[in-house]
């Protein structure tokens, strides 16, 4: 579920069925280390809203503490102990994703029905960037510059830098223009069923007349 708040406001993950305590994370419980399926959301499996802003340090916090809960409780339980194994895999693989910008990227592209593409599709731009880039390593390699070739590194490091930023803005108005969308479509169904209601009520009495 996308929180619709746009920010990575901590949510409850409910309450386990084993024994009643609210849960830090849906796929286990740390007071009792019952374990459950994996959220597919990766974003909801660590009690964050999907968003393009992470805080690293609170999803580590979290990621801590889940982990231990799997190592310390779950695992103590025989008739846990696989499912939990699995269950940390999968929160592992969910971290590592999360923490990637160009993984996060593609997970918010394809969770918005936006799909990779192999290379931009702006291309001129991107080829004489791409070939300029090119010049200068073969340059610098052919001289046997090292200097001049960790320069092309930093520089080629800028571009992806920048893409990546880029990607997040994009992310970000999006997320900002979702919330406002979505509130402007509640204060319209407000009013809607307020007319509904009026609509109903003068009709009925038109019929009495
Ligand atoms: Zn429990």
């Amino acid at each position: 579920m996308t929180d619709l708040r746009g920010t990575p406001t901590p949510t409850l993950a409910g309450e386990c069925v084993g024994c009643g305590a609210s849960r830090l994370s849906p796929a286990v419980c740390q007071e009792c280390g019952e374990v459950f399926d994996v959220p597919q959301d990766a974003f909801a499996i660590f009690g964050l809203a999907r968003s393009w802003s992470l805080d690293s340090s609170e999803l580590d916090e979290r990621y801590a503490a889940i982990s231990r809960v799997f190592r310390d409780k779950s695992s103590a339980r025989e008739d846990l102990r696989d499912r939990a194994a699995a269950a940390a895999r999968a929160v592992d693989a969910a971290r590592k994703m999360l923490l990637d910008p160009l993984e996060r990227a593609q997970y918010l592209l394809a969770s918005y029905g936006g799909v990779e593409r192999d290379e931009p599709v702006r291309k001129t731009e991107f080829q004489s960037e791409v070939m300029e880039i090119n010049a200068l390593a073969a340059k610098a390699r052919q001289e046997g510059d090292p200097a001049r070739l960790a320069g092309v590194v930093r520089e080629a490091e800028e571009k992806l830098a920048s893409a990546i930023m880029a990607a997040g803005q994009s992310f970000t108005r999006l997320e900002r223009s979702l919330v406002e969308e979505v509130n402007a479509a509640a204060e319209a169904l407000a009013a809607a069923r307020f007319w509904r209601r009026k609509v109903d009520e003068l009709r009925a009495g038109v019929g009495r007349r």
